[in-house]
């Protein structure tokens, strides 16, 4: 039972110092990221087949991505390289007072000029489940192979999963962010959002604006408080666990991986099982939180397990 995770692979440099800029920092840490392929990192961990689709550039970076995906066990049959542009790149520092801001290095890069005939649908057919982000909608030509992976996947009876992750600098402004997060909106069986970009979105905490016919369920993740899920028969709420949180970066990502291989293993059942599939996806996102970095601290299926006998 396998997931297909579709979108972008960058690389993160991480300022050492905290509580400067970018701009001031002096020396950063390389960290493998980009939400889908953290996705299919995790999946892995947790002990499923996950196949990543997307492109980087044929540059250093780029196949040093793909040997961290592969040595994840991540298949990386359908990661392209672009010889017209490099694979992208964040320089990301933590101001003083804990939040993130980032510098992208995508002007363009490799992943937004995928192309509808670059995407390897051979790897779709015979999946369980097919993720995909907002970052390649941002643009053309990587929205028309976001949109062409989706349709493809959805021929092959895949179900659909999607993140609208908000990087607001990466639109030209908030109401072509707003439109383009929602737009993806229209495909996915499964979506996962934080409150806050559902916040962004719809302009308050209710779920209702989001559903689309096909829908069948939205995990709204509420950091350290954990998540509920919605679905169109109620609403299941399940608290966070409390752990020694270092960076959240990743946690998003983690709890995604939770939720799918969650649904994976129970089923068409998976309904009626939403109570002890978002303490599992709860127990990967706080663990994702307690080592630096998103892909390094991803956990394994055995450390997830032994959390959860012993978390109360
Ligand atoms: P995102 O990373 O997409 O912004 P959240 O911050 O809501 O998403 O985190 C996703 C999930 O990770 C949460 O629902 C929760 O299960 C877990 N998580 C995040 N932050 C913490 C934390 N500080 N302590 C415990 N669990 C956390």
């Amino acid at each position: 039972m396998s997931v297909v995770c579709f979108g972008e692979l960058l690389i993160d440099f991480v300022a050492q110092q905290h509580g400067v800029s970018v701009g001031e920092a002096f020396s950063f840490q390389k960290a493998p990221g980009g939400a889908p392929a953290n996705v299919a990192v995790a999946v892995s961990r947790l002990g499923h087949e996950s196949v990543f689709l997307g492109q980087v550039g044929d540059d250093p970076f780029g196949h040093f991505l793909a040997d961290v995906l592969e040595a994840e066990g991540v298949g990386v049959g359908g990661l392209r390289f672009s010889a017209q542009a490099r694979t992208a790149l964040a320089f990301v520092s933590l101001t003083a007072e804990g939040e993130r801001s980032f510098v992208f290095y995508r002007h363009p890069s490799a992943d937004m000029l995928m192309r509808p005939e670059d995407v390897a649908v051979d790897m779709i057919a015979g999946r369980k489940i097919f993720h995909y982000g907002s970052i390649t909608m941002i643009g053309e030509p990587s929205r028309s192979a976001t949109l062409a992976a989706v349709k493809a996947a959805q021929d092959a009876g895949l179900m659909i999963s999607y993140d609208p992750n908000l990087r607001m600098s990466l639109w030209p402004d908030a109401e072509s962010a707003r439109a383009g997060m929602l737009a993806g909106l229209d495909y996915a069986q499964i979506v996962k959002i934080s409150d806050d970009e559902l916040e962004f979105l719809t302009g308050g905490r209710d779920v209702t604006p989001l559903w689309r016919p096909q829908m069948q369920l939205i995990a709204v993740t509420r950091g350290a408080k954990g998540a509920a899920a919605y679905t169109r028969g109620g609403q299941v709420d399940s608290p966070g666990f409390s752990v020694r949180s270092l960076d959240t970066t990743g946690a998003g990502d983690g709890f995604v991986a939770g939720l799918l291989v969650g649904i994976l293993e129970a089923g068409a059942d998976y309904v009626n099982r939403l109570a002890s599939i978002l303490r599992f996806a709860n127990a990967v996102g706080a663990l994702a939180t307690t080592q630096y970095g998103a892909i390094p601290a991803l956990p394994s299926r055995a450390a997830v397990e032994t959390f959860l006998q012993t978390a109360s």
